[in-house]
């Protein structure tokens, strides 16, 4: 276990020490942390960037696509040598020409529940970067079960949302209080390649849950319980108080 930073760690980390809310306690804190990234396209390319340039200490990195050419328009990770490469790999990659002091796990295979549900205990708290709701609900009930900090994003044409659900904390509502799960709906299947995204918009989605990511993980304020929605468009940003679903079929289930 990491008991000091190396001088090496406090010159690349200063930017970070010189803040209040971080410092040197904060920044010892972040590189003894193990961090969950599901999905390393669009939102995951940030997400991945910054956690690794903010020193957090493990980072395990879950995707089985590989790179095609229509993803290079907004998954920034990536570049035009890797196309056909493991999503998680390539990234991966990227990540060790960034910062070469952190642990980087990769998972290039579909998981299933059980192994899912062992990434969700062993990790401080997981990053929902994937574009399909029926992983965002398995991210969400497996998160709640082991009481896992989870960080939710998407987007879509020009609107994307976050919301952080502090599973460590009671009583709060969960992603399927916000989305009820409908039995079968068009909308449900909704996806960027089916409906296309301007490319910067997952940037900044992404940069903003990866702040929410290492606010979580120093016990800072986050945007737990309330979902903020951005419209790129108008550049209006809205935030809702979210309210918990009293027969939600996963957060009003005892653990
Ligand atoms: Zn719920």
């Amino acid at each position: 276990m990491i008991e000091e930073l190396s001088d090496k760690q406090l010159e690349r980390y200063g930017r970070h020490i010189l803040l209040d809310e971080i410092g040197y306690e904060g920044q010892l804190t972040l590189v003894k942390k193990r961090v969950g990234i599901i999905g390393l396209g669009g939102l995951g390319s940030p997400v991945a960037l910054y956690l690794a340039s903010a020193g957090i200490g493990e980072l395990t990195l879950v995707d089985f696509d590989q790179v095609e050419l229509s993803n290079l328009q907004r998954q920034l990770i990536h570049n035009e040598q890797r196309i056909g490469l493991n999503k998680a790999t390539s990234a991966k990659q990227s990540i060790e020409l960034l910062n070469k002091d952190i642990l980087i796990n990769t998972i290039t295979h579909r998981l299933n529940d059980d192994e899912l549900a062992q990434i969700i205990i062993n990790h401080d708290l997981i990053l929902d970067c994937t574009d399909n709701f029926a992983s965002r609900y398995q991210l969400n009930q497996l998160c709640y079960k082991h009481n896992t900090p989870l960080v939710s994003g998407a987007a879509i044409r020009w609107e994307g949302q976050i919301s952080t659900y502090d599973f460590r904390k009671e009583g709060l509502a969960c992603y399927q209080c916000l989305f009820p799960k409908k039995s079968s709906s068009d909308s449900i299947n909704e996806t960027c390649s089916q409906n296309g995204v301007v490319a910067p918009l997952l940037g900044i989605i992404g940069s903003i849950q990866a702040l929410e990511a290492i606010k979580c993980l120093l016990d800072l304020p986050t945007l737990n319980s309330k979902l903020t929605i951005i419209d790129g468009l108008s550049m209006q940003i809205r935030q809702f108080n979210l309210k918990k679903d009293q027969n939600c079929p996963v957060c009003s289930i005892q653990k």
